[in-house]
């Protein structure tokens, strides 16, 4: 492995980078520690039969074909008419029984895809009726079905504007009322009912999903007076997930995964998390740090899960605390305001993006006017600017190049922000180049080796893929960058915090997906996404790797182990 150094002062030495055009496409090795599957191996269903799927009539591929079991009429009725007539609507009976000898019918049925929909009870006082209870798994207490593609089939009802809650469903043999009912089942369960586990059982190996509408709560019982406008408020919910269901029928099937390596966290994403979380060790909560450490919402959220405080400026940290400054760096400005408040501050600057700094100083203290090519309001923009505000100019397009005014056209200088698609970036300084032949460039590439590597890797995988996903929450712009590679590779491409976010009206008809992570993607969200597809059906996984990565960061001295 090897150490990458860097001087908080000093241009760090930088680090090696794929040579466009000659890495080798490669299959990968093995699973990470996020769960990511071995390459090559196939999770999920056995097979999906396919027939009369619920979806020609939107146009976007039959699916297989859909049965959804609904314990009683009214239930069945809801669903039948949310779902427009696509799929077969079975009134599979009520309670346990009934739901026994449905499912003994089930497994001699050829069917692709199994939806148990019907009424339930809640488990906890945050349920409200009308509500949907998406199970992550079913069970009856001896058997328990996963049913892995509920985050994608949860996210599609949200958008729909449904409060939606995922997690496990219980089923039993007799229901019991109000709080006594939540004591006698297992405590983390959302709800209850008399039917879904047998049903979901008998789905076998095949794409199955478990939605129950909330009916009573342990506020709300079964036998009060609020119990019948419950039951309605569960059927309006029914009625209105019909849509997403048929899409997620429609979704249902086979297909490979494409891993783009290298993919998820970087040198100076690790390293920023690790410089939080020895803090909070060495420290204990609260640690205050000034914007987000690094763009990632899973990663924010942990972190303050374990007592880090993120706040918009410094003057929201208490005096005499210690403040982390964020991934994407900062201007002087905010190093003198945190010295004039007496703040002890530890700097977790991505060494590369120090780098671009220190050439912002050089240039200026030079005469030059420097040209900073990048993204307008991105902090590490602003941070970067704020090196020496009198001499520098923001260019985000060749159009800006037109309208700067040099006080010297031979003393011009350009830099990049460090996480710009590479050939977008180059149009931008081949327009500088050309106004002023004279310009200097960046003593070496400031776009760093984790943005590069990260765009040639999407880019294979997007030229075998039919839709690309990036993982990545909407203010990372490395992340988006992915997106747009993507997309210019001419493959459509999404950019998703997790597997929530697929609309799985991307996914009908897909049969190779292609997979990356922003550099400031954990690597556990590709696994939850890897995971959630295979709830669809077989998923085979492959990985091109384009180019590996060995490069750490040391850590700030404040943090060092002694
Ligand atoms: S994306 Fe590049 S500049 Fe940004 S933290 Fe990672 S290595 Fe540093």
């Amino acid at each position: 492995m090897t150490a990458h150094k860097a001087d908080a002062d000093g241009a760090p030495e930088v680090p090696p980078r794929a040579e466009p055009g000659v890495a080798a496409v490669a299959f990968g090795e093995g699973p990470d520690a996020a769960g990511v599957p071995h390459d090559g191996e196939r999770l999920g269903a056995a097979g999906v039969a396919s027939g009369a799927g619920p979806d020609a009539a939107t146009g976007t591929g039959p699916g297989p074909r859909f049965v959804v079991c609904a314990p009683l009429w009214p239930e069945a009725w809801a669903v039948r008419r949310g779902m427009g007539g696509r799929g077969e609507v079975r009134v599979s009976g009520y309670g346990p029984g009934r739901a026994r000898r449905q499912a003994g019918r089930l497994r001699q049925d050829t069917f692709g895809a199994l939806a148990v929909a019907g009424t339930g009870g809640g488990l906890t006082d945050e349920l409200r009726p009308g509500d949907l209870v998406v199970a992550t798994e079913v069970t009856d207490g001896t058997t328990t079905t996963a049913c892995p593609s509920a985050p994608l089939l949860a996210g599609e009802l949200r958008r729909a504007g449904l409060a939606v809650r995922t997690g496990p469903v219980v089923s039993v043999e007799r229901l019991a009322g109000g709080r006594e009912r939540a004591r006698t089942v297992d405590p983390g369960a959302l709800a209850v009912d008399l039917e879904s586990a047998w049903l979901a059982a008998a789905a076998g190996e095949r794409p199955v999903a478990v939605v129950r509408a909330i009916s009573d709560t342990p506020q709300r019982p079964l036998l009060s007076p609020a119990a019948l406008a419950g039951g309605l408020r569960a059927l309006r919910s029914l009625r209105a997930a019909g849509p997403s269901l048929t899409r997620w029928a429609a979704a249902a099937g086979q297909r490979r995964v494409l891993l783009a390596g290298p993919r998820s966290f970087c040198a100076g994403v690790e390293r920023a998390i690790e410089i939080v979380e020895k803090l909070l060790q060495q420290q204990g909560p609260p640690v205050y740090v000034r914007k987000q450490i690094v763009h990632n919402t899973h990663v924010v959220a942990d972190l303050e899960r374990r007592g880090a405080v993120f706040v918009d400026e410094l003057d929201q940290v208490p005096d005499g605390a210690c403040v982390v400054f964020s991934a994407h760096g900062v201007s002087p400005a905010v190093r003198a305001d945190a010295d004039r408040r007496g703040l002890a501050t530890v700097d977790a600057t991505c060494p590369l993006v120090s780098k671009v700094h220190v050439e912002a100083r050089r240039f200026a203290a030079e005469g030059y006017l420097v040209a900073l090519i990048g993204h307008a309001g991105h902090e590490e923009v602003e941070g970067t600017l704020g090196e020496a505000p009198e001499a520098m100019a923001l260019v985000e397009t060749a159009e800006d190049v037109t309208r700067l005014r040099p006080p010297d056209p031979a003393k011009v200088a350009y830099l990049m922000q460090t996480t710009l698609a590479v050939d977008e970036a180059e149009e931008v300084a081949g327009a500088l180049r050309e106004r002023f032949p004279a310009a200097r460039a960046p003593g070496s590439d400031d776009i760093c080796y984790a943005t590069t590597n990260r765009q040639q890797a999407v880019r294979a995988v997007a030229a075998e893929s039919d839709l690309v996903l990036v993982a990545g929450s909407a203010n990372s712009s490395n992340s988006v960058r992915l997106v747009e590679t993507a997309q210019r590779a001419g493959v459509p491409a999404y950019l998703i915090d997790g597997p929530a976010d697929i609309e799985l009206g991307w996914l009908a008809g897909i049969s190779t997906v292609g997979l990356s992570a922003g550099a400031s993607a954990p690597p556990a969200v590709v696994g939850e996404i890897i995971a959630a597809l295979a709830g669809l059906g077989p998923v085979e996984v492959s990985e091109r790797v384009t180019t590996t990565e060995s490069i750490r960061f040391s850590l700030p001295k404040e943090v060092r182990s002694p």
